[in-house]
């Protein structure tokens, strides 16, 4: 598990998480495998921070999202919350009243903010709802808090009794966000929760993110395949790759300096904002990995350009790569020996310029 700073608190340890789904075959639905979804994660949230969490579609990174939202209980491993009012908790192990009171701390905001709303009801009862299920407020303190969060998150009063089908898509997510901030939680997981908008919208909700985290205090954990957002976003970034996490660094030092060809590799898909410039992509080779049959050793080796003979036979550990504390850390045979592509060394290739951050 990566080491702590020193200077900061965890609010989150996930500590070796494994979730397997089994996989069950004919009619007497006999358990022939596992789909490996998390294998062995370890990281930590900080009180104030923000952990962004990166990776191909099927990595991983939604079913971790859910795990510590309290969705999937995990297979082995554990998710220790330290609670800010009272005793640390095993997230695995809540049930009733237990798990209500955790998700007073944790909330989720989704990706889809057309899918996430029910369209039968109202921004006040959308909102409304965490209030009722989670707390013992009067109906009357509800409507004041509603309207408060719609304050919060740049609505007023006024949208309260609409339907969501009359916003647009920021402002759904806005919504979103109010309901997730309803019961004031101090981490919010964010999964893809701009991806599906215009990227002039993308840049408002993501200062909304940011003005929260600083007046609240928030935690985040957000989880993107957009290196551009997460990089606007997060002070530490996780690099997961089917199932497991390859990579984990304060997020200037991800950029600059990758330690793992996998994370060279996503770096290298990031746009650039001048469009006369040529993409110049690593085209990874072969097919992602199935987590329900793993390559033997690394499993990125298909499909790594460095590849040696000892990647298809040993599985490479996460190992420091600092002398001074373990908060760098990558799981590659030639982490220290490669010389790997960032990007911010290319003024023209830094993606907070392609993130246009309007004001709100
Ligand atoms: Fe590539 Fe080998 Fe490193 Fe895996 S261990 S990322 S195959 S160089």
């Amino acid at each position: 598990m990566p080491a702590q700073n020193p200077d900061m608190e965890p609010l989150l340890e996930i500590e070796e998480v494994c979730k397997y789904f089994p996989v069950k075959k004919g009619f007497l639905q006999r358990h022939v495998g596992d789909v490996k979804a998390l294998d062995g994660v370890s990281f930590t949230v900080n009180r104030g921070e923000t952990v962004g969490l990166v990776g191909e579609s099927g990595c991983g990174k939604t079913t971790l999202g859910r795990v510590v939202a309290g969705a999937h209980k995990a297979t082995s491993g554990g998710v220790r919350f330290n609670n800010p009012d009272g005793d640390p908790v095993d997230v695995g192990t809540l049930r009733g009243d237990q798990l209500n009171n955790y998700l007073t701390h944790v909330q989720m905001v989704f990706q889809d903010p057309y899918s996430s709303l029910n369209p039968r009801r109202t921004v006040m009862q959308i909102i409304e709802e965490p209030l009722i299920c989670l707390t013992e407020f009067s109906p009357k303190k509800r409507r004041a808090r509603v309207f408060e969060l719609l304050e919060v998150v740049g609505l007023n009063r006024r949208h309260a009794e609409r339907y969501p089908h009359a916003f647009s898509g920021g402002q759904r997510q806005r919504i979103g966000i109010a309901r997730a901030l309803a019961v004031d939680p101090s981490l919010l997981v964010c999964d893809e929760s701009v991806s599906a908008l215009d990227v002039s919208v993308q840049g408002q909700i993501i200062n909304l993110l940011m003005k929260l985290r600083a007046e609240r205090g928030l935690s985040y954990l957000f989880i993107s395949h957009d290196l551009a957002v997460v990089r606007h976003i997060s002070d530490r970034i996780a690099v997961m790759y089917v199932g497991k996490l390859v990579e984990w660094a304060p997020a200037k030092e991800i950029f600059t300096s990758p330690r793992h060809p996998y994370t060279e590799a996503l770096l290298s898909a990031v746009l650039r904002p001048d469009p006369g410039h040529p993409l110049d992509a690593m085209v990874l080779e072969g097919d992602v990995a199935d987590p329900a049959n793993r390559p033997s050793g690394c499993s990125f080796h298909p499909r790594c350009r460095y590849a040696q003979d000892i990647c298809r036979t040993d599985e490479p550990p996460m190992a420091a790569m600092n002398n001074d504390g373990q908060e760098r850390l990558a799981a590659c045979h030639f982490a220290k020996e490669l010389k790997l592509s960032g990007i911010d060394d290319d003024p023209a290739k830094q993606p907070e310029k392609m993130l246009r951050s309007e004001p709100q």
